[in-house]
C-alpha cells in the first residue's frame, strides 16, 4: 500500500505543509482543495483532483484537514464526496471536528466497507511545516498501523485508543488547555505591564519559571510582543473547538468552571474582532478593557 498514492483534502494553513513534508518524505499525493491557490504552491509534485470522488477514485487512503465538522461531513458523504469514491478503504480526519462527528463518520463509512480514523493534531502551522506535530490517532488498530507510517511523515503518532472519536477527546482536552494559556497569560502580563512592568522581561522571566506554558513559551515572543499576530489559527476555529469541548463535557456531566469561563472571553473577542482573526490577537481585547497595549522592545 505504501507505494499507492495517498489522498489529501485541504491544504489549507495546517493542511498545506502537511501534505509538503508528505511529499517530501516520498509520498505520491493526490490533492484536492477548493481553492486552487491553495494547490499552487505544490507545482507539479501532486496530482491534482476535482473532486472529493475523485480522490478516492484514485487513492485508498484519504486524509482530510478542513475547517469545520460540517465541511468535513460534506466532503465525506455530499455529492462527489469521498464516499462515492471506488479504491477509498481509509478515511483520516486529521480535522478538529470533536468525538460526535467522528462516532457518526465513522458508523456511516462501515456500511460502505470503508473504515474511519481520527487524528487531530496538535503543534500549530510552525509544527506542521517542521513536520513536529503531534497526530493523536483512534479507531480500529489494524488501520491505525497502516496508515501510521504515511502520518509519521508529518509528525508523531500517538494511538489514543480503538473507539473512534478518543482522538479527537485528547485533541479538545489539548485545546482547552491551550486556549485557556492564552487567556491567563494575557490577563497577567496586561497586569503587570499596566503596573509599569516590561511586557518582554516579564515572558522572559516567566519562561525560565512556573508561569510558563505554550502561550508564553512561543506564541508570545513570536506573535503578541512584536505585535505580528500571525500564528496562523483562525479565532472562529478555536471558539469553535472550545464549543466542541464543552458540548463533550456537558454530555459527560463534567463541570468546567474555568473553562466556561475562558469560552467566554474567546467568544467576546470574536464577537468584537470576527473569526478570522489570528489567536494571538486575543490580547487585543483584554488591552482594551483595561487601557494598556503590551509592546516588546
Ligand atoms: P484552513 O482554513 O487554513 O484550511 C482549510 C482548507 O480546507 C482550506 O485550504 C480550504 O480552502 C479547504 N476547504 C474548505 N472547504 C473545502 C471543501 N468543501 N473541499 C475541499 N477543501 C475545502 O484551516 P486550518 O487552520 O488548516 O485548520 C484545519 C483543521 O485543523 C481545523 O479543524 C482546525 O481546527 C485544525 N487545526 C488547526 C491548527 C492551526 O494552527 N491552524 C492547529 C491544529 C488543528
Amino acid at each position: 500500500m505504501s507505494e499507492d498514492k495517498v489522498g489529501f483534502i485541504g491544504v489549507g494553513n495546517m493542511g498545506g505543509p502537511m501534505a509538503q513534508n508528505l511529499v517530501k518524505a516520498g509520498r505520491q499525493l493526490v490533492v484536492y482543495d477548493v481553492r486552487p491557490d491553495a494547490l499552487a504552491p505544490f507545482g507539479n509534485k501532486i496530482q491534482v483532483a476535482t473532486s472529493p470522488a475523485e480522490v478516492a477514485n484514485v487513492a485508498e487512503v484519504v486524509l482530510v484537514s478542513l475547517p469545520r465538522p460540517e465541511i468535513v461531513q460534506d466532503v465525506v458523504f455530499g455529492k462527489d464526496g469521498i464516499a462515492s469514491g471506488t479504491r477509498r478503504r481509509i478515511v483520516v480526519d486529521l480535522s478538529t471536528t470533536g468525538p460526535r462527528v467522528a462516532r457518526a463518520i465513522a458508523n456511516e463509512l462501515k456500511k460502505e466497507d470503508v473504515v474511519a480514523l481520527d487524528g487531530p493534531v496538535s503543534g500549530g502551522v510552525a509544527g506542521a511545516i517542521k513536520g513536529t506535530v503531534a497526530v493523536m490517532l483512534a479507531g480500529p488498530k489494524r488501520e491505525a498501523d497502516i496508515v501510521t507510517p504515511i502520518l509519521s511523515g508529518m509528525g508523531k503518532v500517538f494511538y489514543i485508543g480503538s473507539e473512534p472519536g478518543m482522538g479527537q477527546v485528547m485533541k479538545l482536552i489539548n485545546n482547552l488547555l491551550s486556549a485557556t494559556a492564552q487567556a491567563a497569560t494575557a490577563e497577567a502580563v496586561i497586569m503587570g505591564t499596566k503596573y509599569g512592568l516590561d511586557p518582554s522581561l516579564i515572558i522572559e522571566v516567566l519562561n525560565a519559571g512556573t508561569g510558563r506554558n505554550s502561550a508564553t513559551d512561543s506564541k508570545w515572543p513570536n506573535e503578541v510582543l512584536p505585535r505580528r499576530f500571525k500564528g496562523g489559527f483562525a479565532m472562529g476555529l478555536m471558539v469553535k473547538d472550545l464549543k466542541l469541548a464543552l458540548d463533550t463535557a456537558d454530555e459527560l456531566h463534567v463541570p468546567m468552571w474555568v473553562h466556561q469561563a475562558v469560552k467566554q472571553i474567546w467568544l467576546y473577542a470574536e464577537g468584537r474582532g470576527g473569526p478570522d482573526q489570528d489567536i494571538t490577537e486575543l490580547v487585543k481585547h483584554l488591552e482594551a478593557w483595561s487601557g494598556v497595549t503590551v509592546k516588546g522592545k
